[in-house]
């Protein structure tokens, strides 16, 4: 077998060795790599036969470090953890888009279900078989083709696999962060829009006799090209990023996703009310505005009946006011301050109630899919729910594209509390490896010392000044503008954001008011003021959610009391700047500040994570940014370098240097080298592993320092591994 299972058995370690450990064992089909406790994958772009029930069954009690490197090694030791500790395990899976992060925690899954149960036809098998099934049905929601993945995921997901004291599947929980809405409204070319869309669009176009009572029911016109709506047409203005859009789903996807819904227990009336709202997001936005005639400052409609749709599908009269004008509650005054919008603004509001309404049918399903999932509560007196279970944290890795915003900011935070979390817990791994081998650690007494972060994550998600604070209180603020937020960033936070200002012509330094930049761990990120202000506002304007609940139709009045509740429930920015006079502050009635509910939530994961064991998954793409038209075997060095780079891989290997890197069990390091002395001195074969490890050391003139024998294996300074390899290099 090409290259080492684990790359800490690499006798020089350093970066270079470890890609081309990596590139090797790839070479050779060999996708999974130990760095010590965490496992690297590089996705091989091609089915492999690695993944199916007598692979699952070569892993079933199999200790990690006793086993060859697999997803399945992955999941069985968290599961063994779980049994033997009685906590609750994570397993982190990171990596850029497209790197294989999706298949592998869908491998993992499969694997947990099928380990977790004595009886393939006992009831909680069903269970299981329910969670694949509905992924599916979550994907044509959640999911979109983009030019690096046919098949992205635009959201992050945490599933709990509850796992009951007789080691048995007893409930999943799906909870999901960060969906993209801003997709439902935009998306460069190149790229598409949601896949559940584009099912819709062929359904109609299909001109079946079902599909025929569809159209109607959704007011779509006949022969509905996906072309025909303006949210599926790439955003004017933007570049195209090079590769074609995916051929679109077929209608036979969209009555598989009608009944995954409808398997998962969400009634005929519900998944038809999902289909309508979804519906009327699409006639949304091809709603256009114009200056009202009659000279007025007021908008209208460009076609009068372009509300037509949209409206009846909401079950609303007349939806017109949501969209022409703004209504603000004024402190004080008992009136609503109605204010005429441009045409932009118009639009503007357009977008906002699609992207709302879309976030909430989304939020929605993950719900209905959870309670599908429930199995049978208050088993051995608990509910299921307490039980510990195995999380699987899919979430997209550090980001830096061309132009980054509101969104890059959030995966970004999530990144650098992700990775303050992985240096602490690798860590803390190794600790426990030392202690297990019986040998004393050298060096640092905390993980912070290699990667400190904090002040990076204090400066972004930090009280009272870091960035997202300044974001809320610019967005309280009755004029609020993106300028003026990033000129705050950069006024708080220079010099640390490291940008410097252009020099006005009196030589003082002008502050920035178009981009900020942040040092991430993984590489400097300029980000630019577009869309800030608006995107941290994106709630359900609480005049419009007032509005809509005098709709007649009874899945929307679901919708809107789900929105309720969730708005309820975040926590709500000081209400003193925002009972003031106008402003985007005082019309937002609901949670107002997106950044501020995804802190609350991310700290509440990060609590998750932290109360039980973690695992960690690094999802490397091979190719590069080769997107969906990579091939098997394409291995792009320095993309592999910083992929690795930014899911924290070389920090954990830094950080395993700092005391003894090279850790190599006994066994084979007798198999390598004894070949090699039993030809000097035959009595040689007779020692142990150990004593043999023990007498290689000294004949390669390893120092004592240099060198410690743990109970299975040797551990290794950088310097003395090098003597090894030497030995083995030696001409006989
Ligand atoms: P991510 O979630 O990281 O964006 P995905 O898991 O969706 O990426 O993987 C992208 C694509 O790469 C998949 O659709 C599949 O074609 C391929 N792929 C990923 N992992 C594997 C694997 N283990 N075996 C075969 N193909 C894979
Ligand atoms: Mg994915």
């Amino acid at each position: 077998m090409p290259g080492v299972p684990d790359c800490t058995q690499i006798l020089n370690l350093s970066e270079g060795t470890v890609v081309d450990n990596l590139k090797a064992r790839y070479d050779a089909d060999e996708i999974h790599t130990y760095v010590g406790s965490m496992l690297v994958v590089l996705n091989p772009y091609k089915l492999l036969p690695i993944y199916d029930d007598k692979h699952m069954g070569t892993f079933a009690g199999v200790r990690l470090t006793q086993a060859s490197p697999h997803v399945f090694a992955l999941a069985e030791e968290a599961y063994l953890a779980l049994q033997r500790d009685l906590t609750s395990q994570s397993i982190v899976i990171s990596g850029e888009s497209g790197a294989g992060k999706t298949e592998s925690a869908k491998h993992m899954v499969r694997y947990i279900s099928w380990r977790a149960r004595k009886d393939p036809s006992a009831p909680m098998a069903k269970l299981a078989d329910a969670l694949v099934r509905e992924n599916p049905s979550l994907e044509a929601f959640g999911n979109a083709s983009t030019t690096r993945n046919a098949n992205s995921s635009r959201f992050a997901k945490f599933v709990r696999l509850h796992i009951g004291s007789d080691g048995q599947l007893a409930r999943v929980l799906v909870a999901t962060y960060l969906l993209e809405k801003a997709r439902v409204t935009s998306h460069v070319p190149g790229d598409r829009n949601f896949h559940i869309f584009y099912q819709l669009c062929a359904c109609v176009a299909d001109g079946a006799p079902s599909a025929d009572a569809r159209r109607k029911e959704l007011r779509l016109p006949a022969n509905a090209k996906p072309d025909a709506f303006t949210y599926l047409r790439p955003s004017a203005g933007s570049k195209p990023a090079g590769a074609a859009p995916v051929a679109a789903g077929g209608a036979l996807e969209l009555e598989a996703t009608v009944s995954v819904l409808g398997a998962a227990g969400i009634a005929a009336y519900q998944s038809s009310g999902v289909l309508r709202i979804i519906c009327a997001v699409l006639q949304l936005g091809n709603v256009a505005f114009g200056p009202a005639a009659g000279g007025s400052e007021s908008s209208a409609p460009a076609d009068a009946r372009s509300l037509d749709a949209p409206q009846a599908l909401l079950g609303m009269v007349d939806i017109a006011p949501l969209l022409l004008e703004r209504r603000l509650t004024v402190a004080g005054m008992h009136e609503q301050l109605v204010i005429a919008l441009t045409p932009a603004q118009c639009a503007g509001a357009r977008d906002a109630l699609a992207r709302s309404l879309y976030e909430l049918v989304f939020i929605w399903i993950v719900r209905a899919i959870n309670r599908g999932l429930g199995g049978a509560d208050a088993t051995d007196g608990r509910a299921t729910s307490e039980l510990p279970f195995i999380g699987m944290l899919d979430v997209f890795g550090f980001e830096d594209f061309e132009t980054n915003g509101f969104e890059q900011l959030c995966i970004n935070f999530t990144n650098e509390r992700l990775q303050q979390f992985l240096v602490e817990r690798i860590f803390k791994a190794e600790a426990r490896l030392y202690v297990e081998e019986g040998v004393p650690q050298p060096g640092a007494t905390s993980g912070a010392q290699f990667v400190d972060n904090a002040g990076c994550v204090d400066m972004i998600g930090g009280a009272p000044s870091g960035i997202f604070r300044l974001l809320d209180s610019q967005c309280i603020s009755p004029q609020a503008t993106d300028a003026k937020f990033v000129a705050s960033v950069n006024e708080t936070h220079l010099p640390s954001v490291f940008l410097r200002p252009p020099t006005r012509r009196d030589g003082k330094a002008a502050l920035r008011d178009d981009v900020f930049k942040i040092r991430h761990y993984a590489g400097d990120v300029v980000y630019s003021r577009m869309g800030f202000v608006g995107k941290n506002s994106d709630a359900l304007d609480s005049h419009v959610a007032k509005a809509l609940s005098a709709t007649t139709d009874a899945f929307l009045k679901e919708l809107l009391a789900l929105g309720k509740e969730r708005d309820d429930g975040a926590a709500k920015p000081t209400a003193k700047g925002r009972a003031a006079t106008g402003g985007r502050g005082a019309a937002s009635g609901g949670s107002g500040s997106l950044s501020r509910r995804f802190a609350a939530e991310l700290e509440s994961l990060i609590n998750t994570l932290s109360a039980g064991g973690a695992h960690f998954c690094r999802c490397i793409a091979p190719s590069g940014q080769g997107g969906i038209a990579a091939k098997p075997k394409a291995f792009d060095r320095p993309a592999v370098v910083t992929q690795l780079k930014a899911d924290g891989t070389f920090d954990a290997i830094r950080l395993m240097k700092s005391g003894y890197p090279v850790r190599v069990p006994f066994a084979s390091l007798h198999t390598k080298f004894l070949p090699l002395l039993k030809d000097v001195s035959p009595e040689v074969a007779g020692l142990s592993a150990t004593q043999f490890a023990e007498l290689l050391a000294a004949v390669v003139g390893v120092r004592q320092e240099d060198a410690m024998l743990g109970s299975t294996r040797i551990f290794l300074r950088g310097s003395a591994a090098v003597a090894f390899d030497e030995l083995r290099a030696r001409p006989a």
